[in-house]
């Protein structure tokens, strides 16, 4: 039977995440860092751990299947591949930055400057587009010291707070683009583990969904229920039980993460008492 082989970062700031959704998704591997590749037991899935910029080429090459990996690096890589579905982790985004005592009118500024970054083609693409000649210049690993030390006039690196950047005496002024961690396969995945990345994707987006919301009980008084009822939003329509005291009903729903404390206080406002929130480990719909 065949199996689907997912690439995956060694170690890094991808490795925890990338890990955490397959096994949320019930599939068990071993995992050691030492290995290059693992097999799992119950799905037909093997891992392999690699650096993160050789995830793209591998995963275009059919070395493997699929791969996860920041957007970032899936498009300054340039490979034909296909993408499957953004994961919500690993949020940062790639910006140029200039020295903190520097004025900044816009992006023209850049023109004729000298550029450091670890993601060429991206930037290139951005001063396209923005009609601005710069001198772009890759290098490798700890771009944010460069101008510092007169080797570059600005950077674009990745960003997620900007502490690194005020560190180095630098202030973010445009953002290139934002990335989360991707799902990508091959262009053309054969017929056989195409299926196997499809069970795969209905696991992952039941996990994501799951971890989006919250099921919620209750117990509410009958004048409140219908007012309880207009509150809940859930997936079909809430369930309603009576309960052994008379005139005592219990509630039961899902309800969004995002707006959970605004319905909890509505439903404390409207006479529901003894509220329980429980997480929800998968959500099938
Ligand atoms: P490798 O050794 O595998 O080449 P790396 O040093 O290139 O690793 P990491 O620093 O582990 O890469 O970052 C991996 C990815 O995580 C980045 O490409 C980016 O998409 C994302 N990322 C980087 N920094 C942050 C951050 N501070 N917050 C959130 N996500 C980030
Ligand atoms: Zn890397």
């Amino acid at each position: 039977m065949a199996s689907l082989r997912l690439a995956i970062q060694k170690s890094g700031r991808l490795s925890e995440k990338s890990l955490d959704i397959i096994a949320e998704c019930g599939i068990h591997f071993s995992n050691s860092s030492k290995r290059l590749v693992a097999k799992c037991s119950n799905f037909p899935l093997e891992i392999l751990y690699l650096r993160d910029d050789d995830i793209p080429g591998y995963v275009a090459d059919g070395v493997a299947d699929i791969g996860i990996v920041g957007e970032n690096v899936l498009i300054e890589k340039e490979k034909q591949v296909s993408v499957v579905k953004k994961l919500g982790f690993s949020k940062c985004r790639l910006s140029l930055a200039i020295p903190r005592g520097e004025k900044y009118h816009g992006v023209s500024d850049m023109e004729g400057k000298y550029i450091a970054t670890s993601y060429p083609n991206i930037l290139k693409q951005y001063f396209k587009e923005h009609g601005v000649k710069a001198d772009v210049h890759e290098i490798s690993g700890s771009v944010e010291i460069a101008p510092a030390i007169n080797l570059a006039d600005a950077i674009c690196d990745i960003v997620s707070t900007g502490s690194t950047l005020i560190g180095n005496g630098l202030k973010e002024v445009e953002v290139v683009m934002r990335s989360e961690a991707i799902l990508f396969s091959t262009s053309n995945l054969e017929a056989e583990k195409q299926a196997i990345l499809d069970q795969l994707i209905f696991r992952i987006e039941s996990v994501n969904k799951a971890r989006k919301n919250k099921y919620i009980v209750l117990n509410a008084p009958e004048r409140s229920v219908d007012t309880i009822l207009q509150i809940l939003p859930g997936m079909k329509s809430p369930t309603v039980t009576p309960l052994a005291e008379d005139n005592w009903y219990s509630v039961s729903s899902v309800i969004a993460e995002d707006q959970f404390w605004e319905i909890i206080e509505q439903l404390k406002a409207a006479g529901a008492e003894g509220i329980l929130v429980m997480p929800i480990e998968k959500m099938i719909l």
